[in-house]
């Protein structure tokens, strides 16, 4: 006898994100059955972590936090009527429109008639870049050092190098300084910074970030936890070694759709398979995420 469960919904969505729960409550309250499953043991996704204000001033013509903003998008999906699995990792999207979750009950089969992937972005990392030396602690992702430190409250270390000059590097720029930390360098290859201009004003300018324009980090130093970064500067080919107990990357953001590619064919996704958030398209601000997720949500049951 089978020990997976069974399930049947209307719409399957994967992710709990601010996607995931606009979706989700757009076609519940259009009178679908809808099941959203979230690895995560609570909803929202990073806007937990993002305790800095700068959400809703699009949708809700207000300056929110990160968990402010969350807070109204779970209100409206709990209203919405539809079911939330927490803690529950959806494995295996299958052309049979089945998919496989695996939470703490145990595995459990799902299917549906159709499927909202809102499963958000990875971070590139430094593995990515042919960075030589150690693989020493002391490294992470700008998304990372975020979640340890805002939500985790871990010591990430005092003197920080940060490579790249993405919008979340920036915001932990000057997390980083606010929490009594030295970023020590912003070192970005381009000759102009990354993200959006209101970050180079609130978070660079406004708090006297170093950034070395032209420059990336060749090599790394120290075992077992990080003590140096090399700097290269590409305009005189000049190599720096600057010390440092911390490096943080922050080198862009690549659509989460690994569940989604086995199904790829030449024509794309199948019919039932709907991308939404940064799992579409990675979007600069959450505003266009809930409105974008929202119609897609009531759209699913109109086409039903
Ligand atoms: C650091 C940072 C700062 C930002 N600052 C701002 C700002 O100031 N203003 C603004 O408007 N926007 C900002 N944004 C952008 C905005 O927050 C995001 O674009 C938006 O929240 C993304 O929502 P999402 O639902 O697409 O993805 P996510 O929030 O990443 O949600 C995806 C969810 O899917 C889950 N998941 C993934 N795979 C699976 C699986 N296989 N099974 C089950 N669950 C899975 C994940 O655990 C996660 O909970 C910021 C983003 C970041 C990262």
């Amino acid at each position: 006898m089978s020990s997976v469960r069974g399930l049947h919904t209307d719409i399957l969505v994967i992710g709990g994100g601010a996607a995931g729960m606009a979706a989700a409550a757009g076609a519940a309250a259009a009178g679908a059955s809808v099941l959203l499953a979230d690895e995560r043991p609570v909803l929202g996704g990073v806007l937990p972590q993002c305790i800095h204000q700068g959400f809703g001033l699009g949708y809700y013509n207000q300056d929110l936090t990160g968990p402010e903003y969350c807070a109204r998008e779970e209100a409206r999906f709990l209203a919405s009527g539809a079911s939330y699995l927490p803690s529950a990792r959806v494995t295996e999207l299958r052309p049979d429109r089945t998919a496989l979750l695996s939470s703490p009950e145990g595995l459990c089969e799902c299917s549906f008639d159709q499927c909202v992937l809102a499963t958000g972005c990875r971070e590139r990392p430094l593995s990515s870049l042919g960075v030589a030396g150690t693989r020493p602690s002391g490294i992470y992702t700008a998304g990372e050092a975020q979640e340890l430190l805002n939500l985790g409250h871990y010591d990430i270390g005092s003197r920080v190098v940060i490579l790249g000059s993405g919008d979340i590097g920036q915001i932990m720029a000057r997390r980083l300084v606010l929490t009594g930390r030295t970023v020590v360098a912003m070192a970005e290859i381009k000759g102009s910074l990354g993200g959006m201009k209101r970050n180079h004003e609130e978070c660079i300018r406004a708090y006297h970030i170093p950034v070395i324009f032209h420059a990336t980090v060749t090599a790394v130093h120290g075992y077992p936890a990080l003590t140096a970064v090399t700097l290269h500067h590409l305009d005189t080919g000049a190599d720096e070694t600057v010390p440092c107990d911390t490096l943080i990357t922050a080198l862009g953001l690549i659509p989460e759709t690994s569940l989604a590619e086995p199904l790829r064919s030449g024509d794309g996704y199948p019919a039932w398979l709907h991308l939404c958030g940064n799992a579409d398209h990675i979007h600069e601000i959450v505003d266009s995420v809930t409105t974008e997720a929202l119609r897609l949500g009531r759209s699913l049951v109109k086409s039903h």
